[in-house]
């Protein structure tokens, strides 16, 4: 399909200018999502062809609905689809199943969403006047409010005639603070937008509900989500001179925490690539270039300015343009005075999202610095444990070496103790009624436990009768390898081992010819295997 772009440029590229402009990275975006497609659709037909040779081996000619749905829901194959394959097969579907699947699908889904929505209460008309630019103390009256249930929670909404709060939008949170006056503090939770108005949320209502109130935004909430907001757009503007004209903003979270910025890039950004951008930003930061604000200008000003807009937003005639020197955004939030208020921003993280679109997170100001400290005491911690070596790095790399090579070499000691094991066990075998019994009892870990059995057994062909007690970093374990001849007379090693086992707190089981059974109490080893060969009738 990416192969038709051109046809679709030719066509439409008069009215879409950004088809021709970034035509390289669309077709990669539609070959990509072309492959991811395609590799979906067939996990889905492996699965649906298990799913058939299921049902077939169980003389099915139908296959579940549970199934059915499993491919609709994780595999996004329509049931038409998969009752075409079923028909070509000469197989059907459980519809009335597939179905029910279906509706509980919803059911689910419908429940995790109820909200149950109280009539707004007005006590005076009007509509809320937004001085949150300018202002985070305003005082202000109650317009209306309402209840809102959900998942047992009762909340209240609240519209007031003036606020401070800046409402959830443009990627970043609502405000949070208090509603607060002579009688009462009502704490405000979020700041929601319903038909453009700020919704101020409060987990209670005020007494007095016709006095007026202070509405105070936390304000460091606010500065370090501000600080986060302005960043966003200088890193916006940086990633385009690092990466190229093509980053285009897919979408943001401004929290006071970090920042997150979706944007449109094929391949991975470099560390070089990261370390460039934050180098830029920081240098506009130490720059502190000061917030030019323009409010509420007419769009073809706001164009002429330069400002980007974010493709696919509609925007009024008016509108709100944010600049920071060479940085100029359509933006309605909340911005520093001046750059150097961010403090610094370092990135935490880069990862992809979607097909073409990269995700970058950040920090700034005072998560800076305690990003650095962390880093600091645990380079600190890093440098006293290899007793402050000058060459940190070359000095772990030592150790790995080292631990490599005694690891190699603990390697080769087992197996030679391996062998000296197996022959001295050869050579110490009771014959008992016919039985070939080898029994002891050492410290040794499962694996060589294991490979001394299995190899033992090879040798040995008939009438091996292995039982070991051994124990690893302070755990005991009870092994018992018997030949296939003395399983076919009725002895089962996973039955011998689960009831011993018991002599060593333990538990376990396996096949009938090798089972094995940890325990806690080492001292109860030999008990153990008295006991397995007493059960066994040695
Ligand atoms: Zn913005």
């Amino acid at each position: 399909m990416y192969k038709l772009l051109p046809v679709l440029i030719e066509n439409m590229g008069a009215a879409y200018p950004e088809l021709d402009a970034q035509k390289e990275l669309i077709a990669k975006v539609i070959k990509e999502e072309e492959d991811s497609f395609l590799r979906t659709l067939e996990t889905g037909i492996r699965l649906l062809e298990k799913t058939m040779a299921d049902a077939k081996s169980t003389g099915k000619n139908e296959i579940s609905g549970k199934d059915a749905f499993t491919l609709y829901d994780t595999f996004g194959f329509p049931l038409d689809l998969t009752e075409l394959i079923l028909r070509e097969n000469g197989m059907t579907a459980d519809i009335k199943e597939f179905d029910a699947e279906m509706q509980q699908q919803k059911q689910r889904a419908r429940n995790a969403a109820a909200i149950e929505t109280g009539d707004w209460i007005t006590l005076k008309e009007g509509t809320t006047e937004f001085v949150g630019y300018d202002y985070t103390e305003y005082e202000t009256s109650i317009l209306r409010y309402r209840q809102v249930k959900q998942k047992n929670q009762t909340l209240y909404q609240i519209v007031l005639d003036k606020t401070p709060f800046y409402a959830e939008s443009g990627g970043q949170v609502g405000d949070t603070g208090v509603l607060v006056n002579e009688f009462e503090t009502i704490e405000v939770v979020d700041t929601k937008k319903e038909n453009n108005l700020p919704i101020h949320i409060t987990k209670k209502l005020p007494e007095h509900m016709e006095a007026p109130m202070m509405a105070c935004v936390d304000t460091d909430k606010r500065a370090a989500c501000a600080a986060n907001h302005s960043a966003t757009h200088l890193l916006d503007a940086a990633l385009r001179e690092v990466l190229g004209e093509h980053v285009e903003q897919k979408g943001s979270l401004v929290t006071p925490d970090s920042l997150r910025f979706d944007f449109s890039h094929f391949q991975k950004v470099t560390d070089e690539e990261i370390r460039k951008v934050e180098h830029i930003v920081n240098a506009k930061i130490r720059a502190n270039i000061p917030l030019k604000e323009y409010r509420n200008i007419p769009i073809e000003e706001a164009k002429e300015l330069g400002a980007i807009a974010l493709f696919g937003e509609k925007y009024g005639d008016h509108v709100r343009v944010i600049q920071f020197g060479s940085s100029v955004e359509f933006c309605g939030g909340t911005h520093v005075a001046a750059t150097g208020n961010i403090g610094m921003v370092k990135i935490i993280s880069e990862s992809s999202v979607a097909a073409g679109v990269r995700r970058i997170e950040a920090y700034t100001g005072a998560r800076v610095e305690e990003l650095m400290n962390t880093i600091e005491d645990t380079l600190h911690d890093l440098k006293a444990l290899f007793n402050n070596a000058p060459d940190l790095a070359g000095t772990i790399r030592k150790y790995i070496d080292e631990n490599a090579g005694l690891k190699k070499q603990v390697e080769d000691f087992m197996k030679e103790k391996e062998a000296q094991l197996k022959e001295r066990l050869l050579k110490n075998v009771q014959e008992v009624n016919g039985v070939k019994v080898i029994k002891f009892c050492a410290p040794l870990p499962a694996e060589t436990v294991k490979n001394i059995a299995f190899q033992l057994r090879g040798q040995i062909t008939e009438n091996l009768f292995f039982v070991a007690g051994t124990e690893a970093e302070g755990k005991p374990m009870l092994t018992v390898m018997l030949s296939d001849n003395l399983v076919a007379g009725g002895l089962k090693a996973g039955n011998l081992v689960k009831e011993a086992a018991k002599l060593i707190q333990g538990g376990g089981g396996g096949q009938p010819h090798f089972a094995t059974a940890g325990g806690k109490n080492a001292d109860g080893l030999n008990a153990a295997i008295d006991k397995v060969l007493e059960l066994a009738g040695l």
